[in-house]
């Protein structure tokens, strides 16, 4: 782990499984999450959890869900979103703007998140437009970039996140926020999370030397393309099938200052051990 505190996100995203486990007598449907019920209970499995103190803790749940968990969430937990709308709320059916998202107490928004980009079709601009507009309302942004399998297999893992980094930091909207003398508050207000497009949801994490590879050249470039300052103090999180048996070897590595979580944030004890990986 790097100097700053340490950083763990939860994104619970849009569940909805159900399994049924068929014993010689009983037939029952266990509902896994996504749910009113599921997330009662992963909530309480987090109040009760010890959690190391000095870590920032962040779970994303689906919009809909958002106030249940606000309503009964232990506050040393913070909420994020997992989207918002690139700009002022208004004539936007569908969509949930950032103040929507301050009024009910979310302190963050995940954006940039390779389902959002593949799955949905977002593109840089779009997202680097959100981030600015969700930055500029005092909303953080947990900036998500990655490269996929054939761009890694290509050698353009560097170039694909500094594109995706760009995008976050050079609109135009951004470029007066972020890169003026005064912008390093608005860059405390920022999360990088590296998530490899082939490492989300696969259960093949990166292994640590490619995570800190990835990590020390991001570093690298915000140090180049930012300051020097912004670069040491900006956290840059690791996001890809991480789990409570590979967290604390990864943890490890000196650029490596937390993780974005999907899979494993689902089941209380196996986060706060996720959580309790700082090294
Ligand atoms: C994610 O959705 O951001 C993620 C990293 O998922 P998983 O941990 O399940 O790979």
């Amino acid at each position: 782990a790097g100097s700053g505190k340490f950083f763990v996100g939860g994104n619970w995203k849009c569940h909805l499984v159900s399994c049924f486990l068929i014993s010689p007598c009983i037939l029952k449907q266990y509902t896994q999450n996504g749910t009113k019920e599921s997330i009662s209970k992963l909530v309480s499995d987090l109040n009760i959890a010890t959690l190391e103190s000095d870590v920032d803790v962040v779970v994303s749940p689906p919009f809909v869900y958002i106030d249940q968990v606000k309503n009964s969430l232990t506050d040393r937990i913070d909420v994020a979103a997992q989207n918002c709308w690139i700009g002022k709320g208004g004539a936007f059916t569908g969509e949930i703007s950032v103040e929507q998202l301050k009024d009910i107490g979310c302190k963050w928004v995940v954006l940039g998140h390779s389902e959002r980009r593949h799955v949905i079709g977002e593109d840089d601009q779009f997202i680097g437009k959100k981030a600015a507009y969700a930055l500029s309302q005092g909303v953080g942004v947990i900036a998500c970039i990655g490269e996929l399998l054939e761009e890694r297999e290509a050698g353009k893992t560097f170039d694909v996140c500094f594109q995706q980094l760009k995008a976050y930091a050079g609109n135009d909207y951004q470029l007066s926020i972020l890169w003026c003398a005064d912008a390093v508050s608005s860059w405390d207000n920022i999360v990088i999370a590296y998530e490899p497009v082939w490492a989300i949801g696969t259960g093949k994490v990166a292994s640590p030397e490619q995570a800190q590879e990835v990590h020390a050249a991001v570093r690298d470039w915000l140090s180049k393309n930012v300051s020097a300052d912004v670069a040491s103090k900006t956290r840059i999180i690791y996001g890809g099938s991480v789990n409570g048996a590979n967290s604390a070897e990864l943890a490890k590595k000196e650029d490596i200052d937390g993780f974005l979580v999907g899979g494993a944030s689902l089941k209380g004890p196996e986060f706060a051990t996720i959580i309790n990986s700082v090294t």
